[in-house]
């Protein structure tokens, strides 16, 4: 189409910021460290390459995900621990905080709950910002590797697709068929994978991770949860995932819990809204 005369003066109206984190409930770091502290070592998971494994961890503790033996990205699943309907909303938590997610950042569970499921206390590649082709860390902008996206774009059948690893860690876990434990897997926040929309064409991106052996992103947990994560395929995610090309390592998942008789801790209340959604009887 024509652009209309005007065209330039429509495009260069500023943005304005969705969501202003104004008024969104923060959480008090120096509280959080002081908190941290306290917790002590309760479980250790190594997830294999190509594979996915379940940790749990209880309200008020904390779990680490460090790169141990060479770069490798990870897909993380949360869900509450005492009830899988509430789980991570990738989408929600991107309009809140940004396409990626770093110290001080939290993910936010789906409608109705909408609250926070895990705050991020550390973070070592904080450092590493936003890049010059508009790439950074932890995105909640990919969905997972599967082997449905693979297959319409005329891969060979490939079974260990994050989709697919994350399906069979929580059947494992729980006991539920593979399809009712499909029905759970959701959109991830993507552990230290780097990736970004092409500023010319908006593609979604990726390169090559830049993490370390030893580098490591913990969380702070808000509620009990249950948690699945994949060790993607792709490993560093610099060339191509859904195949066993490329080079793949472990991922450590440590938990730390509050010491016995430590006070509950509070969990953050279920989102306010009356869920009448404009009828007088809901
Ligand atoms: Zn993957």
């Amino acid at each position: 189409m024509k652009a209309p005369a005007d065209a330039n003066a429509r495009r260069a109206i500023p943005p304005v910021i969705c969501y202003p984190d104004t008024t969104l409930p923060r959480p008090d770091p120096a509280a959080m460290a002081a908190h941290r502290a306290r917790l002590g070592p309760s479980d250790t998971v190594i997830v294999p390459p190509r594979d996915a494994r379940c940790f749990r961890v209880p309200a008020g503790g904390a779990f680490r995900i460090t790169c141990v033996e060479g770069p490798q990205v990870g897909d993380l699943n949360l869900w509450n621990a005492n009830d899988l309907s509430e789980r991570f909303y990738s989408g929600k938590t991107r309009a809140l905080h940004g396409t990626h997610l770093t110290t001080g950042d939290r993910m936010w569970s789906v409608f109705p709950y909408l609250r926070p499921m895990a705050t991020i206390l550390q973070d070592t590649l904080d450092w590493y910002g936003i890049d010059a082709h508009g790439g950074s860390v932890h995105d909640v902008i990919g969905t997972r590797c599967d082997p449905y996206t693979n297959t319409l774009l005329g891969g060979d059948p490939y079974h260990h697709c994050c989709h697919s690893n994350l399906i069979r860690a929580l059947a494992s876990e729980t006991g539920l068929p593979l399809a009712a434990a499909e029905a759970h897997v959701h959109d991830v926040l993507n552990v230290f994978m780097c990736t970004g929309f092409t500023r010319d064409t908006g593609q979604y991106f990726m390169k090559a991770s830049p993490v370390r052996p030893g580098d490591y992103i913990e969380f702070i947990a808000e509620i009990p949860l249950l948690g699945a994560l994949s060790a993607c395929p792709g490993g560093d995610c610099s060339a191509e995932h859904s195949s066993d090309t490329a080079a793949c390592y472990p991922l450590m998942v440590e938990v730390f819990a509050p010491p016995a008789g430590a006070p509950p801790w509070p969990e953050p209340q279920l989102n306010g809204y009356d869920g009448s959604h404009g009828l007088p009887n809901g």
